[in-house]
Parts: structure tokens; C-alpha cells; sequence
């Protein structure tokens, strides 16, 4: 996506559009090559330095986050928040780069950020059935009907009336194992486990659609490349 300039510079946050001006004004935006950038008004994508530092994602980026447990994803939520984990300018920026859908504050793992709305939507939107796989550790040894029970597509929700669609559990030790859901309920994991007599006690998000957290470090984030984004959609 391309913008002028100024509108470039406050969408990720520099301010004000005044502010924008003032900054260029004092030659302070650049290219790459060290090359000022003096006219406001002229389109720009990627290319744009601030004082010698590249601006960090352009509009229109999803970043992928290893959420370490502990840090909540709504600004409604008690503190420490994601982005004291992201670069700086994220909260400001307009549209606010924001996470796609939530993990609990005690669930860690892949969580994507992204600026696009109708991206956003789409993998968040209760229609949206992309697969989520978490990897878990439970309480009690699990008994060996997990997988049929899950897979059943009748199991229903503590207050809930509609039916869970069929997940596919796979058991990895005597109280791990993973799961892959096709949907995005308040808690879905954990009442899934609830449902059938055991309980969580850590939950990772380990891959979403094409995506795999893979050997990300917890805490660090990674841009997405143009062609991991066009698989999400
Ligand atoms: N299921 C849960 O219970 N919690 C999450 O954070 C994600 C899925």
C-alpha cells in the first residue's frame, strides 16, 4: 500500500500530521541510501528512514509474536501488555496494530499483529474455521478416550447449547498432548479439557493456518513475507 508521505509518517505513529511536516522540514526522513526526503505529498512505501532508523512495519504488516504466559492482549486487561513486547510506536499507530483474536494471559505461544482490519476479521470472525493447534499439559494422565470424544462433534460447552465441531487430539506423554481447533471460543481449550473430565495447566499456540511458531526465542517477534500473508487468506 502506498501513502503520501506525511500520512505515511503519521499512520505509523510520528505524530501529527504538522509533526510529520516538521520532521521532514528538518530533513531528518530519508531513504535507505541517505537520500532526504523533502516533498510530503509524494507517495512512499517501504523505503523510509527517520533519523537513520527504518520505520518499522509498513501499513498493511502482520508481525508474528511468541507470546510468552503472562502478557495480556486487550487494553482491558491488568498489565504487562503485548506491546511491551512490539516496537514502541504500535499502540499509537493509526489504524492500531492489534492482535488477530486473543490468547489468555496464561497461554503462550503464536499470536499474530497486524494493522489489516479485514484481515483481522477474517481469521478472527466466529466464521472464520482456520485451524489453531496448541500443545498442552494436563493435570491428570489422560485415559485413552480423548481422541474419540473430541473428534465426535457433539461434545458440548459448560452454558453452551451448540455443539463443538470435531477437533483432532493427539496424545504426545502420559499428560501432554496436542490439539487442533477449528474455531475460536471464550476459552475453548481449557473448557474443551474441562468438558472431558481433566484440566490445563499450560497452554502454547504452536501453529495457525500455514503458520508454525517454529524456533521463534518467547518474547520475539518476526515480520511475515508478502507470500506467508497471501496464505493466510
Ligand atoms: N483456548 C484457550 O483456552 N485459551 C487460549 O488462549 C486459546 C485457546
Amino acid at each position: 500500500m502506498s501513502l503520501t508521505l506525511s500520512r505515511y509518517l503519521v499512520s505509523l505513529g510520528h505524530g501529527t500530521r504538522k509533526e510529520a511536516e516538521r520532521i521532514v522540514r528538518q530533513r531528518r526522513v530519508t531513504t535507505a541510501a541517505g537520500v532526504v526526503l523533502r516533498d510530503t505529498d509524494r507517495y512512499v512505501h517501504d523505503d523510509v528512514f527517520v533519523d537513520r532508523t527504518p520505520l518499522d512495519a509498513p501499513p498493511g504488516s502482520v508481525v508474528l509474536l511468541n507470546k510468552p504466559a503472562g502478557y495480556v492482549c486487550s487494553l482491558n486487561d491488568r498489565p504487562p501488555m503485548i506491546y511491551e513486547l512490539l516496537p514502541a510506536n504500535y499502540p499509537k499507530r493509526t489504524p492500531v496494530m492489534a492482535s488477530i483474536g486473543r490468547l489468555d494471559a496464561d497461554t503462550s505461544g503464536l499470536l499474530l499483529v497486524t494493522d489489516d482490519g479485514p484481515l483481522n476479521h477474517l481469521l478472527a470472525s466466529p466464521k472464520s474455521h482456520v485451524p489453531k493447534r496448541y500443545a498442552m499439559t494436563l493435570a491428570e494422565p489422560l485415559r485413552g478416550d480423548e481422541a474419540e470424544l473430541l473428534a465426535s462433534g457433539t461434545l458440548l460447552l459448560k452454558g453452551e447449547t451448540a455443539p463443538l465441531l470435531p477437533a483432532e487430539f493427539l496424545a504426545t506423554g502420559e499428560r501432554n498432548a496436542d490439539i487442533t481447533v477449528r474455531e475460536g471460543r471464550y476459552h475453548q481449550v481449557r473448557r474443551m479439557m474441562a468438558a472431558i473430565g481433566n484440566h490445563v495447566q499450560a497452554l502454547q499456540r504452536v501453529a495457525l493456518g500455514p503458520l508454525v511458531l517454529g524456533d521463534l526465542a518467547e518474547g520475539h517477534w518476526r515480520r511475515l513475507e508478502a507470500p506467508e500473508i497471501d496464505a493466510l487468506r
